[in-house]
């Protein structure tokens, strides 16, 4: 079968692979139909994610037909139409009962990471049980392909953590995939005020369409006086980073009102100051989170009664067989305006 593997930092191929085999009972074996490319597979190609090796196939996300199990699962069939999580959980562990998948002790993050992932004709899922999702039948498969992370990532670690109500005001700083999964998924609270900010003049105009408030371009404008402006002088009460950087970080120090909570979401690769000589007596919260998944039976739900639609996501589709030039385009976002490359497998 054709696989993206990872062969080092910078380095990548579309290789020819033998098909995964079930290696426990647990295990399910799928057809990979649709996939796509995240941030993480970016970051993994720098060479920042050590723990994944070379020779990996890469990709945590993705739909497809159950092509065979293991005699440990149940509740799921060959031909089922699945939802792969980028969580892999056994569901019985002490996290996994706790509802924390991504600390599961035999599962996490580890499909595209420390075991092959899904940038592939085929992947072997473990803990299937749990780790699969049926997809009810009508939905559209390449929007669920949303479902595998960015949405329960916005979601969980932006919306739940940070604390959004209704008549609440909301700032989130990076309008990437991410950033506007949080802007999505914010909006099933009601917030007052939905402020998105980014340096992208194309990703600001997509968080408008999404339902933002305002938008900011934190280059060309001081985004700490426009909130200021946007909110009476007290800053929002719910602030996501989604980005991942010191000076965003920073930014979010800035934003916060008193009593507000900064729900971080961004992938950090270096240390970040914090400025606890002006927040010491705010009041205020800081959350940290690696999506859980918890959440993606309900964003289901959602998704089938039409109150969110994830397909807006998708800019770009690719087979396969063209996922390095999938890769590029992803790459380089800003020309050419990439949010989610959906890759066809099969
Ligand atoms: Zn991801
Ligand atoms: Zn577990």
């Amino acid at each position: 079968m054709k696989a993206l593997v990872y062969h080092g930092p910078g380095e990548k191929s579309l290789d020819e692979r033998p098909m995964p085999e079930l290696s426990a009972p647990t295990d399910a074996i799928v057809k990979v139909t649709r996939t796509t490319i995240c941030g993480t597979d970016l970051h993994i190609l720098k060479g920042d994610v050590p723990t994944c090796e070379p020779g990996r196939i890469l990709g945590h996300e993705g739909v497809g037909v159950v092509h065979s199990v293991g005699s440990a699962v149940s509740g799921l069939s060959v031909g089922d139409h699945v939802l792969i999580s980028c969580i892999s959980s056994c569901g019985q562990c002490e996290y996994c009962r706790r509802g924390m998948y991504s600390h599961c002790t035999t599962g996490g993050w580890i499909l595209g990471h420390r075991i092959d992932g899904t940038q592939a004709e085929y992947v072997r899922i473990p803990h299937a049980q749990t780790s699969l999702y049926r997809i009810p039948a009508g939905l559209d498969e390449e929007a669920l392909v949303m479902l595998s992370d960015i949405l329960p990532t916005g979601f969980e670690c932006g919306v739940l953590n940070g604390k959004v109500q209704p008549g609440s005001t909301v700032a989130v700083v990076g309008a990437g995939p991410i950033g506007l999964a949080s802007l999505l998924t914010a909006q099933f609270y009601s917030p007052a005020q939905i402020i998105m900010i980014d340096p992208d003049a194309n990703r600001l105009e997509v968080a408008q369409r999404f339902g933002a408030t305002a938008c900011i371009d934190n280059v060309h404008a001081d985004a700490v006086a426009e909130v200021m402006k946007l909110t009476d002088s007290v800053g929002v009460d719910c602030v996501i980073e989604a980005v991942g950087i010191p000076s965003t970080f920073e930014l979010c120090q800035g934003l916060v009102a008193p009593g507000g909570t900064i729900a971080n979401v961004g992938v950090h690769g270096v240390k970040c100051d914090l400025h606890l000589e002006k927040l010491w007596d705010r009041n205020i919260a800081i959350t940290t989170r690696l999506v859980d998944t918890v959440s993606t039976p309900m964003l289901l739900k959602t998704v089938k009664a039409g109150r969110l639609d994830p397909a807006q996501l998708i800019t770009h589709r690719f087979q396969l067989v063209d996922i390095l030039a999938a890769y590029e385009t992803f790459a380089h976002a800003a020309n050419t305006h990439a949010l989610k490359v959906l890759i066809e497998a099969s």
